[in-house]
């Protein structure tokens, strides 16, 4: 785990694959269907529990087939997933009850895990990150797609802690719907243990700047997610957001640097 010290405020990195947590108790099918852009970590995830735990996998990737497949379709491929593909207008319609009849008719009985994979179950597995944290903490940080990791994370924090998830959407701020939404579905209740910062979205999902481009470099972290929340947590500490003496976890949710 890499440390940092500025202005006052400790920050641990610590190096944390949400994905599995995600979907450690989503396994338990004999047929898993689900959703992601050609480039998702999740349709990634699936692909290996699914090969992992004798499970088949479907992964339906929106947008058309581009051959030669991208490494992260190639790899799920490499684990057994079949793929499918959704045209945009039929992608953004992916939730309703007919396009997913349709979807199971042709590629048979499944469980139907939602894009990213978050809901109740996902909670309930990312909820267990925080007491397997073994070092001293105030926050912990996370960066937010779907808001299922910062909904666990907030249910699982002791006493006293906090969570701030970091939307690497433009126009994040509907995302803390969503993580009562999942904290709703997993708990029957919500936390106020968390909040959100917005403003390090960098100009939406995989967009990015010059600017960002050299800290994720720099720092030798993933672009999409991980770069974007260490970017804010570093530039919140700058502006004294933090009181002096706070350690913050910043959790790396991928161990890739590729760009
Ligand atoms: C999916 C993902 C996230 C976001 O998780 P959500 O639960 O969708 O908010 C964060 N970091 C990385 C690297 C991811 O792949």
């Amino acid at each position: 785990m890499r440390e940092m010290a500025d202005h006052g405020v400790r920050v641990l990195l610590k190096p944390d694959d949400n994905k599995p947590r995600k979907l450690k108790y989503n396994l338990g099918h004999r047929r898993i269907l689900t959703f992601g852009g050609a480039y998702s970590n999740h349709i990634r995830a699936v692909a290996a529990a699914g090969q992992a735990h004798g499970i088949e996998t479907v992964g339906i990737i929106r947008g058309e087939e581009h051959l030669p497949l991208n490494p992260t379709l190639a790899h799920a491929v490499s684990c057994g997933m079949r793929l499918g593909y959704l045209d945009r207008a039929a992608y953004r319609l992916k939730h309703t009850p007919a396009v997913q009849a349709g979807l199971l008719e042709r590629y048979g009985e499944a469980a139907i895990l939602p894009e990213g994979g978050s809901n109740a179950a996902a909670v309930r597995g990312c909820a267990e990150l925080p007491a397997e944290i073994t070092e001293e903490y105030d926050v912990i940080c996370c960066a937010v797609g779907t808001g299922g990791t910062l909904a666990g994370v907030s249910a699982g924090l002791p006493e006293g802690r906090r969570a701030i998830g970091f939307p690497v959407l433009k126009g994040g701020g509907f995302l803390a719907g969503e993580v009562e939404r999942l904290q709703r579905e997993a708990y029957g209740r919500v936390w106020d243990n968390w909040r959100l910062e917005t403003g390090y979205h960098f100009g939406g999902y995989a967009r990015s700047t010059p600017e960002l481009d050299a800290f994720a470099a720099r720092h030798g972290v993933e672009r999409v997610y991980v770069a974007k929340m260490l970017y804010g947590v570093l530039d919140l500490a700058a502006k004294g957001a933090f009181p002096r003496g706070t350690r913050v976890i910043a959790l790396v949710t991928s161990s890739l640097t590729i760009f």
